[in-house]
């Protein structure tokens, strides 16, 4: 294919906004978690979208559904798009519902246009992507890659202690198709940014070359407790004040990884805390990130040697435990080359970009060859009811997407060929 293929803007969000209005809240956003009544409903208005653009649908055992398009070659492994119709519980019209929507929209402009292809497509909608009903989030798509194992995913609860196999059966999503061992030709995933840097730089596109690599750590630091009253300060082991200390050190210590490596401390707590006892136990939670794995080793060394430093200069006791880990996930170069190129035809603003949240592209990353497409949301808000789009930004999303798909799959005019 030459020309550059078009996706009907319009259309597409006109279905964003009919997919909205299942679970909408009164806030503006979307509440439809997993495997509920909306997210059936949400599933069903898909199925039957999909038929319409005369695709083939199914789900597999954990509930991921797919919806396919024939390619010329039926036998070859399938292009594959798709994110997630699930959302957070007071969550937005975009995060997910954008990557499966844009497929469909790529399906069906292809249909439009007459367009063929040598591979199949296929668009595939993960299961519990969000993690707000059941966790881990991207439950769906790590089943799919073998991250996890089928039978633990099943026996997953929910806040009420429902098993997420009784919820796939109360849901009508259980389907007979093996989830693992699905062999795929390549993945791309189209989502908003769910940041605030593509706006503030005024690009369209992200081009996105991978997911960061992620650390936890538990730091516990311990003082000696003893009156607020009575003990002097020079003779205090003050657990707290170690803390601060340590999070202003490590704070001041990785500034010379910014603007790409992340630091966050996001739990804190006091044992036995009382406000008028010195603080002998505390306890809180780092978060590192960095796209680079040698980069977060040396951000570990950093936080270690702060830690020791001022544990020692207080004559506080500190350990510093990794709680998890996610190494960096680097997406495929040619993919990424792909949605690059299609961006730099379609002529639309880009950068590239490292996604900052997880996505079901970093598991399918460790199975087959992926790539993602980032567009701007208004204000970097995601996780809200507020999360917007603008219109000329969703479609530019879907454009390179179609463009970047077509190239992959083989697309040629089947009008042209019997003109
Ligand atoms: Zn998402």
């Amino acid at each position: 294919m030459k020309d550059l293929l078009q996706i009907d803007g319009p259309r597409l969000w006109a279905s964003l906004m009919d997919m909205a209005r299942i679970g909408a809240t009164a806030g503006g956003g979307v509440r439809r978690l997993a495997l509920t009544d909306e997210d059936r409903r949400g599933r069903e208005l898909f199925v039957r979208w999909c038929h319409e653009a005369g695709m083939t649908t199914w789900t597999d055992e954990v509930g991921n559904l797919f919806a396919r398009r024939a390619g010329d070659d039926d036998e070859a492994a399938p292009v594959m798009m798709g994110s997630h119709l699930d959302t957070q519980p007071e969550g937005g019209r975009f995060d997910g519902v954008y990557g499966v929507l844009a497929a469909l929209e790529v399906v069906r402009a292809l249909n439009d246009a007459n367009v063929r292809t040598a591979k199949p497509i296929e668009i595939g909608s993960w299961t519990n992507e969000e993690g707000a009903r059941f966790t881990p989030a991207m439950l769906g798509s790590a089943v799919f890659t073998g991250a996890m194992p089928l039978e633990d995913a099943l026996a997953r609860t929910d806040a009420a202690g429902v098993t997420l196999s009784q919820a796939l059966d109360a849901s009508r999503a259980r389907g007979t198709r093996a989830a693992q061992g699905v062999k795929v030709d390549a993945y791309f995933e189209a989502h908003i940014e769910q940041g605030p840097v593509l706006e503030a730089n005024g690009n369209t596109i992200g081009v996105v070359t991978g997911g960061q690599a992620i650390r936890w750590f538990d730091v516990d630091v311990t003082g000696v407790a003893a009156h607020a009253g009575t003990t002097p300060m020079r003779y205090r082991k003050d657990a707290w004040f170690g803390a601060a200390q340590m999070s202003l050190d490590l704070e001041r210590a990785l500034a010379r990884y910014a603007p790409l490596g992340l630091a966050t401390i996001g739990q804190a707590q006091i044992a036995n805390s009382s406000r008028n006892t010195i603080a002998a136990n505390l306890s809180f939670t780092v978060d590192l990130r960095h796209p680079d794995d040698a980069m977060l080793d040396a951000m570990e060394r950093d936080l270690r040697a702060v830690c020791e430093a001022a544990a020692r200069a207080r004559g506080l006791n500190v350990s510093v435990a990794q709680a998890w880990s996610s190494p960096a996930t680097p997406f495929d170069a040619q993919c990424v080359a792909l949605v690059e190129a299609a961006t730099k035809r379609l002529g639309y603003s880009h950068e590239r970009i490292v996604s900052g949240a997880g996505h079901d592209a970093i598991h399918l990353a460790r199975h087959c060859p992926t790539a993602m497409v980032f567009i701007p949301c208004v204000d970097g808000l995601s996780h809200n009811e507020a999360e917007d789009a603008l219109p000329a930004d969703v479609t530019a999303g879907a454009n390179v997407l179609l463009n970047a798909v077509a190239a992959r799959a083989g697309a040629y005019a089947a009008a042209a060929a019997h003109a």
